[in-house]
Parts: C-alpha cells; sequence; structure tokens
C-alpha cells in the first residue's frame, strides 16, 4: 500500500479544512468480506464518501466538496463514520435534501457501523438488555426496511435483502426470499445455506463469508 499527499477537503458549511488520505496503489491482500457485504481490506482503506467537518460537526459529501491536493505529507484519516455520526448524518440530510443515490450510501454506512459497534468488533455477546442497544436496534431496523425498500427493484439485490432480514430478527421474510433464489454457482450457494441455517436457528448477528 502506497499512500500519496493527501487530499485538503474544504467544508461547505465553515470552510474549514480537512485531510484525507489518498492512495497511489494498495490490493485486497488479507480482505475480509462480511455478509451484510462489509469489505475490510486492510491494504486497501477507503475514504468515507461522507465526512463530517471537524470544525462545526457539519456532514457533507466527498466528491461533492471542491479539493485541493497539499504538495506534502501523508494522512491516515478515512472520516469513518460511527453509528451516532450515521444517524447525525442523516438527520441532517433528510432536512436538507438526499437523492436515492446518497441515501443508500450513507444508509449502507449506518448498517456497517451498527454492526461494527455491536457484532463484528464486539467482544461481547450483544447486550440485549441494554437500553441504548435497544434504541440503536430499532433504529437499525428502520434503516434496514428503508434499505429494503430503497432495493427492492433489484434483482441483484435478493441475497443482500435476504441478510436485512436476517439482521433485523424477520426470519420467515428472510427465508421465503433465500428460497426464492436460484444460486448460479458455489460461493453463492455457500452463502445461501450459511445464511439459511442462522435464520432456522433465529441467530441474527453479521457473520463472516
Ligand atoms: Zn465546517
Amino acid at each position: 500500500m502506497l499512500p500519496d499527499n493527501p487530499r485538503v477537503l474544504t467544508c461547505p458549511k465553515c470552510k474549514g479544512q480537512k485531510e484525507v488520505m489518498t492512495l497511489m496503489s494498495g490490493n485486497t491482500f488479507g480482505a475480509t468480506f462480511w455478509s451484510d457485504t462489509k469489505r475490510e481490506a486492510p491494504m486497501l482503506p477507503e475514504v468515507s464518501a461522507v465526512q463530517k467537518c471537524p470544525h462545526c460537526g457539519y456532514y457533507y459529501f466527498t466528491n461533492k466538496q471542491s479539493y485541493k491536493t497539499s504538495k506534502k505529507g501523508y494522512s491516515s484519516e478515512l472520516g469513518t463514520l460511527s453509528f451516532d455520526d450515521c444517524k447525525e448524518a442523516l438527520a441532517q440530510f433528510l432536512n436538507e435534501s438526499l437523492d436515492s443515490k446518497d441515501e443508500r450510501t450513507l444508509r449502507m454506512y449506518t448498517l456497517f457501523a451498527f454492526n461494527d459497534k455491536y457484532y463484528r468488533h464486539a467482544k461481547d455477546a450483544k447486550p440485549n438488555d441494554d437500553s441504548k442497544f435497544k434504541d440503536d436496534f430499532l433504529y437499525f431496523k428502520v434503516n434496514a426496511l428503508r434499505l429494503i425498500e430503497l432495493y427492492e427493484n433489484d434483482d441483484k439485490t435478493v441475497l443482500f435483502r435476504a441478510e436485512l432480514y436476517r439482521e433485523i430478527e424477520m426470519y420467515k421474510e428472510c427465508l421465503k426470499l433465500i428460497d426464492s433464489i436460484k444460486a448460479e454457482n458455489e460461493r453463492i450457494s455457500a452463502i445461501k445455506n450459511a445464511m439459511k441455517e442462522r435464520a432456522e436457528m433465529e441467530d441474527n448477528a453479521v457473520f463472516r463469508i
């Protein structure tokens, strides 16, 4: 992985600057793939498409801002949003304007961030009786249902939508969708079976694929 001079973004609200990483080259060696479609590639880190301004807290889309490239140094800043950041960003954009493509992007981050927080990188099992978890899970559920709606007419996302139903504990809907998929190859077939097995056991945790 070869870093390049950082990109300098300018906040559209306060004009404050933020440096983010750029890469000259990278690769997917050692990447991990997850059932919610997240890919974690340590040699190919991705800058978040949505950034939070460190000066005023405003959220903006990285590729919609003019930017400069610094002539020196490197930055490891990706601007990855936490689950709470995602909630704030969604509230801000839904109050301003958000087309369906950008909404999908932000809601995918919300999905990943929730799973990061409670499942993927959590040492302990999910805290079922924790009230913060219950609130977050409710938010996660509404977010997943909206994602299912946003991807409804896309035949390529049936497996993904089945996974969303499983993660929000709607196992019947998950299994119905899984049964409608004709596995085209061994890999899809293996993922389908792993998902089905978990849904039948009412296990909603994201898993490595
Ligand atoms: Zn700002």
